[in-house]
């Protein structure tokens, strides 16, 4: 970097301090000093692709971030915010040298940033999952992402096309939603119009082009409305803090032209108006001297400020027809509610300094009923939610006691019902809409007045609920009733078979249920209660002898302890001389499924997780699902590593080891990436070839800027065999990388 470049760059720092001290005095600034100039001697040697020093961006962020007021800690995970991934440092590092806190969001970002977004659908929303639940961790991590996609976009012009292209694209389908459903519309809109530039070059340009040509004319217009209702006001004697028209943003007009297929001349409400006054009084003022002023277009009135959208936005809306005969919308708010408009949750972050991060609850709801609702869901529904709940509008409906209800647009009454609560929608047996009884597949629509009747005798929901029901929080619930009746029927059916088979054994119930260690016999098994472990048996996760024996030997081995405590005793008194025969231990029979042996459970199913194949000499665990046996991780497995840190999930972590009788081949996966060249695929399958091992599946898709990533399927004896191969195909011409995919 050169001196000059240094002052500029410290002369961006100064500007962002001086950010950061108009609206948090407190913050810590001589950490934040730190923060810059660990970034800039890190980044020191790295630029951007338009030459510039790379701490440009870091700083650009910051400031973005700035422009959030967001908390110190933010400022400086913007300023940190790519030094682990490009640079030499580390979590450890910056832990130590600012906060655990400022490490931990670094961290967070730099897990976003290491997503790779294929164009594949389930891939993209697959990752987006991923993004979301770092987002639930802290919402603080989502934003300073957002500022970081926000700089980017904004210097996008240095990439290649296909770059642009597919930066567009993401940004359009995940982060303008995100910058949506946060309500900050200010990003929202030029993440929209940045992405466009790239996507539809033609008919961005097409827009701007026009609106461009008519801007005398728009500006003259606005100008003129601007003083007609400045003059209004003032005439009135209401107090306002600004009154100013815009155009609407190039996406907006852009989407209207091609879904309603009509030209810029013809695009309704071109313009809007902002009035923004100090009370809420004054808004609803406001509002009856525009209708005065101007005639009101019919139908067009929304009063958000009675009824906030769900990302908090609020404001009166009316579209209203000035004397040149030109439509424009008015949008009414007082200085709070623009705030949160331009700026949305991060203008209600109300983090205490220092503190740890905790949030408005009720602000991150929607992220937390999202993720809730994906826990059970697989893959392919989780797109088809999140389309639904990510990407179409609500519909408002309110309770008969006048609780304003929101849902997807197309909700059901089922969907209202569960919403309410889960045994409302189980116990529902009618609905009535406007006092008027209704199917249960009825679209609601807005200002819908929805009363659902229940009865203790319902049945319960029926299978094709889950089809007329539209999100998916009603799905899920009445999916889950679903389990549960199974769950009974599943107790019932392995309590009937462990009775039968515990008579056999020569023991009753009573004598099981009466002993004081069948609890603990029970953990060990890795039941929390009896009724689990019957469910077990019913749903054949667990044999009916396999429990009995495990359970009538644990008695056993305890009565002949006791057993032998009482005749130790008793010889001792008697003779002296005699000696004593030691009850003989149980051999502890040692049983591997599939060549693996589960520490405290014999018998049991065993499957390897599809997520990472391990085959023998891999480090392994193992997780009891629920259903389906043990399923077997590689220890360095994402999945395992993550989820083993689950409190809720702990007991169900098994120590699991291989056996001495594995199989002769198990199945794994491989991937190569490289660079993409004519006979790579010949070459990697002689080398397999002459490696004897059997591949079950082989596909190589190029990747953008010249590299192929080939996925293999294929059968091995074990992990020496599958070292020896993969170092073997490192050796294939042009092959950069050969990994065994995780997570
Ligand atoms: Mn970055």
């Amino acid at each position: 970097m050169t001196a000059e470049e240094l002052a500029g760059m410290d002369q961006k720092y100064e500007a962002l301090e001086a950010s950061v001290h108009s609206y948090n005095g407190n913050a810590d600034f001589e950490k934040m000093r730190r923060a810059y100039e660990y970034a800039r001697e890190k980044h020191i040697n790295q630029r951007r692709k338009d030459g510039s020093p790379y701490i440009t961006h870091p700083l650009a962020v910051a400031q973005i971030v700035a422009d959030m007021h967001l908390d110190s800690e933010s400022i400086m995970a913007a300023l940190l915010h790519d030094c682990i991934e490009d640079t030499d440092a580390t979590h450890e590092e910056i832990a130590k040298l600012f906060s655990p806190a400022v490490a931990e969001l670094v961290e967070g970002v730099t897990k976003l940033t290491r997503v790779q977004y294929i164009s594949k659908e389930e891939e993209q929303m697959e990752n987006l999952r991923k993004m979301l639940l770092a987002m639930s961790r802290d919402i603080r991590v989502i934003l300073v992402k957002i500022a970081d996609r926000l700089h980017n976009m904004r210097t996008m012009d240095y990439q290649t096309a296909e770059k642009q292209k597919q930066k567009s694209l993401e940004t359009m389908e995940i982060y303008a939603p995100l910058a949506h459903r946060l309500g900050m519309q200010k990003v929202k809109w030029e993440l929209e119009d940045r992405s466009l530039q790239y996507l539809d070059p033609v008919g961005y340009r097409d827009i701007n082009d026009k609106l461009e040509a008519s801007r005398a004319e728009h500006e003259a217009f606005m100008a003129h409305i601007q003083s007609q209702i400045e003059q209004r006001l003032q005439q009135i004697g209401v107090r306002y803090t600004a009154v100013y028209g815009r155009i609407k943003h190039t996406y907006s007009i852009y989407r209207k032209m091609y879904a309603q297929g009509k030209t810029l001349e013809q695009i309704y409400d071109l313009f809007a108006f902002r009035v923004i006054v100090e009370t809420i009084p004054d808004c609803y003022n406001v509002l009856g001297v525009m209708h005065d002023l101007y005639k009101p277009v019919l139908g067009r009135f929304k009063d958000y400020i009675g009824t906030p959208k769900p990302n908090m936005y609020q404001s009166l809306h009316t579209t209203v027809i000035g004397d040149e005969g030109i439509p424009f919308e008015v949008q009414i708010r007082t200085v709070e509610m623009h705030e949160v408009a331009e700026y949305g949750i991060a203008a209600h972050w109300k983090y205490k300094q220092g503190g740890a991060g905790a949030g408005s609850e009720k602000t991150f709801e929607w992220v937390r009923k999202l993720l809730e609702n994906q826990e059970s869901s697989d893959a392919e529904e989780f797109i088809h939610n999140l389309k639904v709940d990510m990407f179409a509008d609500e519909v408002f409906v309110f309770t008969p006691s006048g609780d304003v209800v929101n849902l997807p647009a197309g909700a059901t009454p089922i969907d209202f019902a569960y919403s309410i609560h889960s045994a409302v929608g189980n116990s529902m047996v009618s609905c009535k809409v406007n006092n008027r009884i209704v199917t249960f597949d009825y679209p609601l629509q807005n200002g819908d007045i929805v009363e659902v009747v229940t009865s203790k005798a319902a049945h319960g929901p029926s299978r094709d609920w889950m089809k007329i029901a539209k999100s998916s929080e009603a799905r899920n619930k009445i999916r889950q009733w679903f389990k549960r009746e199974k769950r009974e029927e599943n107790i019932a059916r392995g309590k009937l078979s462990f009775d039968a088979e515990l008579k056999r054994a020569g023991l009753t119930l009573s004598e099981l249920t009466s002993w004081e260690n069948l609890g603990t016999v029970l953990k060990k098994m890795s039941y929390p209660t009896i009724d689990d472990m019957y469910a077990a048996i019913g749903y054949g996760g667990l044999s009916t002898l396999k429990a009995v024996n495990r359970i009538r030997d644990e008695m056993l081995r305890e009565k002949r302890a006791s057993q032998a405590a009482a005749k130790a005793a008793e010889m001792e008194e008697q003779a002296r001389n005699a000696p004593v025969q030691q009850p003989s231990q149980p051999v502890v029979k040692r049983h591997s499924e599939n060549g693996v042996i589960v520490e405290g459970l014999d018998n049991c199913l065993v499957k390897f997780a599809k997520c990472c194949s391990p085959v023998p000499g891999d480090p392994i665990v193992g997780f009891i699902t629920r259903g389906y046996g043990v399923s077997v991780h590689r220890a360095d497995c994402p999945n395992a590593r993550h989820n083993s840190k689950d409190p809720k999930e702990a007991a169900r972590w098994v120590k699991v080891t291989w056996g001495s009788d594995t199989r002769e081949s198990y199945q794994t996966q491989l991937e190569i990436v490289s660079k993409d060249r004519d006979g790579l695929v010949l070459d990697i399958s002689t080398m397999l070839s002459s490696a004897k091992v059997r591949v079950l599946s082989f596909s190589s898709r190029g990747m953008p800027d010249g590299f192929a990533i080939t996925s293999l399927a294929l059968e091995v004896t074990g992990a020496e065999q599958l070292d020896l191969l993969m170092k073997k195909l490192k050796g294939v011409s042009g092959v950069m990388d050969v990994k065994r995919p995780t997570g």
